[in-house]
């Protein structure tokens, strides 16, 4: 029967990266739902949303249509039929999702579609967020919550951003934490760990050892 693996944590813990390989290892789906919110974001901000005003992406947020492909060796994820890959990891959109995932009717959509994927992944699906083991997925079968440092985070956080917008690593980590403090302070799904979920703090292992002993437990 279907595995659900939910995987939960801050940014720069090692989520993606792990997710991708644990669903690639033992040939499940994956989905990225950080990316979900981040394409609705997206798509605010090309329509002159006002992400600071919760009404209006209320109103708004049933209009952008998401899709998202769940191979974890090619995982998409498209607006309205167009590629949003790029667009969604930018500075501005990094800086705005926050808000706009703290508002109910985001939140109620983006959880729907995500319930709908997981439940059509036939051999089963990782998926990767902030609230998948306490609200989207509560029976899943598997909950890891990662944690790590804020120095550790902030240090992969900057060493993932590319180019121009590589920030100094103070400003990343300030960022980081504004972005963390946001997330667990909301009253919808905020950021944390579900009591039955296994905590796996990643400050000192490298990402392959993740990888094992997230399988491993899946495997268990
Ligand atoms: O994982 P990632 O850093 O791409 O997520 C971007 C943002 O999307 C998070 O900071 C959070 O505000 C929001 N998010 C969320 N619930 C999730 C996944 C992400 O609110 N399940």
């Amino acid at each position: 029967s279907a595995v659900i693996v939910a995987i939960d944590g801050p940014s720069g813990t090692g989520k993606s990266s792990t997710s991708k390989a644990v669903a690639a290892q033992l040939g499940l789906r994956y989905l990225d739902t950080g990316a979900q919110y981040r394409a609705i974001t997206w798509w605010m901000i090309t329509n002159g949303v006002d992400t600071d005003d919760p009404h209006a992406v209320a109103v708004a947020a049933g209009k952008p249509v998401i899709e998202s492909g769940t191979d974890p060796s090619a995982p998409t994820i498209t607006v309205d039929g167009l590629d949003a890959s790029g667009p969604i990891r930018t500075q501005e959109v990094t800086s705005k999702v926050s808000a706009v995932s703290a508002v109910p009717e985001v939140r109620t959509l983006i959880t729907e579609l995500q319930r709908r994927i997981a439940a059509g992944a036939r051999d089963g699906i990782v998926v990767e967020g902030r609230d998948i083991g306490t609200t989207v997925l509560p029976d899943a079968d598997l909950k890891i919550f990662l944690t790590a440092s804020a120095e550790a985070r902030a240090a992969r956080r900057n060493g993932e951003l590319a180019g121009k917008e590589a920030a100094d690593l103070a400003a990343t980590k300030e960022a980081l934490i504004k972005r963390d403090a946001a997330d667990s302070g909301r009253k919808t799904s905020p950021l944390a760990k579900a009591d039955d979920a296994v905590e796996v703090d990643t400050t000192a292992l490298t990402l392959d050892q993740v990888i094992a002993h997230v399988v491993a437990l899946v495997e268990e």
